[in-house]
């Protein structure tokens, strides 16, 4: 495995924003991500995993250590036969839900057109109108930060909303679904309706990471927002869109700190005006914690 040296990482994320890494893995397999790791270790650096890159804010300072990417590790889907899949850390969520619905394995239908790598949905509970990850993973294989692989249950795992608190400080290599069955045809047709929701309801035509805040008890971030009269705010290259106000867009090369303001900006903003405190789902890199 190659460890490059000053790797940028606007190429690395949906919002197409951020600085470099000074080193930056890529892995294949699971040996790939211990050398990774070791590397890591040896050489005294903090490190941080990316998937797809799609729920990530990378400052533009960039990331002094290692970034571990996982967008290619185990690029494999095994289909047992029995309603089980295994699928690899780094196949896309999109290839995975094509292959479920084609073989008339339900479950993960309506979670069509989320982005990022099936890692990065299981660190994340990715889901979408009423499935989540969680409803259907079994089991997953993880790397703890000393390189040992652990088989962690879906109560293990840890699923909360938009969380898997059992994968903290580890590396997710794989992961096992058990599906209902649904002829492949009600399931594709399923996809495709969800598709044009997403495409009808959704700013798809500049970067994002899809909705910024998490949905705050009893109510929605983005009408949170819209209340608030946010929708068009703008700061720099970035702005809260039109069509969805829970979606903040790189509308004209946008830098990671005129998103991460106008993230600061909406939630002082909805906390003066409403008294709640919305809550980033886009996770941070590089950002002072
Ligand atoms: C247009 C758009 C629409 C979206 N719609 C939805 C939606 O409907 N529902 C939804 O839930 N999300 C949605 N998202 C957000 C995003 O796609 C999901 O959170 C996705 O699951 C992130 O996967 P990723 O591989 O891109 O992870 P990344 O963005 O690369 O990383 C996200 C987090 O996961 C960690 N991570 C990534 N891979 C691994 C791994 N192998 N092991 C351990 N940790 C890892 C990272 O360290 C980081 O903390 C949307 C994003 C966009 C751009």
């Amino acid at each position: 495995m190659i460890i490059e040296k000053n790797v940028f990482l606007k190429e690395y994320t949906s919002y197409k924003t951020g600085g470099m890494a000074k080193y930056f893995a890529v892995c294949y397999n699971n040996d790939d991500v211990r050398q990774a790791l070791d590397f890591a270790h040896s050489n005294n650096l903090d490190y941080e995993v990316i998937g797809g890159g799609s729920n990530l804010l990378i400052s533009d300072g960039g990331y002094n250590g290692l970034i571990i990417c996982t967008a290619k590790l185990n690029r494999y889907i095994i289909n047992y036969g029995n309603n089980i899949i295994k699928c690899g850390a780094g196949i896309s969520l999109a290839d995975l839900v094509y292959y479920t619905c084609s073989h008339g394995f339900s479950g993960m239908e309506s979670m069509a057109g989320i982005p990022g790598s099936t890692g990065g949905a299981v660190k994340m509970n990715a889901g979408a109108y009423n499935q989540e990850i969680k409803d259907t993973n079994i089991k997953a294989a993880l790397m703890d930060k000393n390189g040992r692989i652990v088989i962690k249950t879906n109560e293990e795992i840890g699923y909360g909303y938009r969380l898997s608190s059992g994968t903290n400080d580890c590396i997710v290599l794989w992961a096992e679904f058990l599906y209902g069955r649904k002829t492949s045809e009600e399931l594709l047709n399923i996809r495709k309706e969800i598709l044009e929701k997403r495409k009808e309801k959704q700013p798809l035509h500049k970067p994002s990471c899809g909705s910024v805040f998490k949905r705050p008890a009893g109510n929605y971030a983005g009408t949170l927002i819209e209340k608030c009269g946010l929708k068009g705010c703008r700061i720099g290259g970035a702005e809260v869109s039109i069509k969805h106000a829970n979606f903040i867009l790189n509308e004209d090369n946008a830098s990671s700190s005129d998103i991460y303001n106008l993230i600061l900006h909406i939630q002082n903003t909805v906390y003066d005006k409403t008294g709640i405190k919305l809550e980033p789902e886009v996770r941070m890199i590089g950002f002072k914690k």
